[in-house]
């Protein structure tokens, strides 16, 4: 039941001090507030503490962080394996919701910053979206959607031993599944296409963003740039080529803003020569029919594709060895899974886990993965760390 399990304990928030938090430094500031570095008095640690703006509206948004948080935190991941932001509490300050998350370390784009936007090394990028993707399971059966997954949102946790963690943080923008409310989410250069379009969605827009976020790992740049919406949708045609499938075009609301109808009634066929029923605008008509330029940023990758951007980058590849071509043909192969135009085509979570880039397997040709029936209990899924081989994880 989700409205008891949404429920949160507001008497509670109002009957704890206001005094716990010693504020030390400031962390991060965003739309909903700051985050800032402080000491509990408490527990005797440090917290990194997020000060929701004292507006109603940011509230309510804040109750619905938390609660998300409480049950992917308790019910889904309660011994703290998944990558997940710990919340340690809340509490009511001045009518500012405050909510106290484990200490974390620097996001991954301040990370990517410090290497000088070059890009990691490909060992690294496996290391993170496994461990990226090992919340996104949690996420997927707990039926919640991050909306707003972007380098930023990722931090690097204290490692255990040597090897490098990150966490996903920042549930402010989160949603349950099937009571999606907003359909302006997602920041732009993550923003998947049945968000741009205007689609119903599902947690398949956080594969989208999580596709974008591994190859900006890789690249160090972000792969979509673009300085508008209609900017971006460019970009994916460029990059990966194609365009969304027709039935999504149909049934989109934005649609228009970014297509002309080409096709041919009654049965909206595409015309003799032509895939789709459905052309992207020229710059001259959006402008027309949005009445202002469209904006164009600046093309870090123009007009590649995304197997030459991926296998040449960062364009000096001579020396690159067998091993490492074969591993970037892996992440090419990878990428297109997740940077599916279709969200019913694009690989969940799950069926991600399993190809050799994330596995660790020499890569061989194209993945296929399991169609996926039913959803594969949690506990289960976290149990496995090898593909058993064959296609069978059950
Ligand atoms: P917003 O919704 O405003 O984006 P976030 O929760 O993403 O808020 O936090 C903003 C920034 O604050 C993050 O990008 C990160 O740099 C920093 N931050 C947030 N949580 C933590 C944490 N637990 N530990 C350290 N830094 C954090
Ligand atoms: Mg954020």
């Amino acid at each position: 039941n989700w409205d008891l399990i949404l429920y949160v304990n507001l008497e509670l928030v109002n009957k704890m001090s206001n005094r716990r938090f010693i504020v030390k430094e400031m962390l991060g500031q965003g739309t909903f507030g700051q985050v800032v570095k402080c000491w509990d008095t408490e527990t005797n640690d440090y917290v990194a503490v997020k000060v929701i703006k004292n507006q109603p509206a940011f509230y309510h948004q804040a109750i619905m962080e938390v609660s998300l948080l409480r049950t992917l935190n308790q019910k889904f991941d309660p011994d703290d394996q998944h990558n997940i932001v710990r919340m340690l509490d809340y509490l009511s300050f001045q009518n500012h919701l405050c909510i106290a998350f484990e200490m974390l370390g620097q996001n991954l784009y301040e990370l990517l910053k410090r290497n000088h936007l070059r890009g990691l090394k490909l060992k690294y990028v496996q290391a993170f979206s496994k461990q990226i993707l090992d919340a996104m399971v949690v996420m997927r059966e707990a039926g919640i959607i991050h909306c707003d997954l972007k380098p930023e949102n990722i931090l690097l946790a204290p490692s255990v031993a040597t090897a490098a963690a990150v966490k996903v943080i920042d549930f402010g923008s989160a949603c349950l599944e099937g009571k999606t409310v907003y359909s302006y989410i997602q920041s732009r250069y993550y923003r998947s296409p049945e968000v741009l379009l205007g689609y119903p969605y599902t947690t398949a827009i956080d594969m989208w963003s999580f596709g974008c976020i591994v190859a900006e790992l890789f690249l160090g740049l972000p792969l979509f740039p673009g300085a508008s919406e209609y900017d971006v949708l460019q970009r994916m045609m460029t990059i990966l080529g194609g365009q969304p499938p027709d039935e999504l075009l149909r049934e989109a609301k934005n649609t228009i803003r970014f297509f002309k109808h080409v096709g041919i009634y009654p049965g909206n066929e595409a015309p003799s020569g032509l895939s789709s029923a459905y052309r992207i605008l020229s710059e001259e008509e959006v402008e027309v029919r949005d009445s202002k330029r469209p904006k164009m940023g600046k093309w870090y990758f123009p007009h590649l594709k995304l197997d030459k951007l991926i296998c040449t980058y960062p364009w000096n590849n001579s020396e690159l060895s067998e091993t490492e071509k074969t591993d970037r043909l892996g992440l090419v192969d990878f990428l297109k899974g997740l940077l599916e135009f279709d969200p019913n085509k694009r690989w969940s979570p799950l069926q991600a886990l399993y190809h050799p880039f994330i596995t660790g397997e020499s890569f061989t040709g194209p993945y296929e993965p399991v169609p996926e029936t039913a959803r594969i209990p949690v506990a289960r899924a976290a149990a496995i760390d090898h593909n058993p081989g064959g296609g069978h994880w059950l």
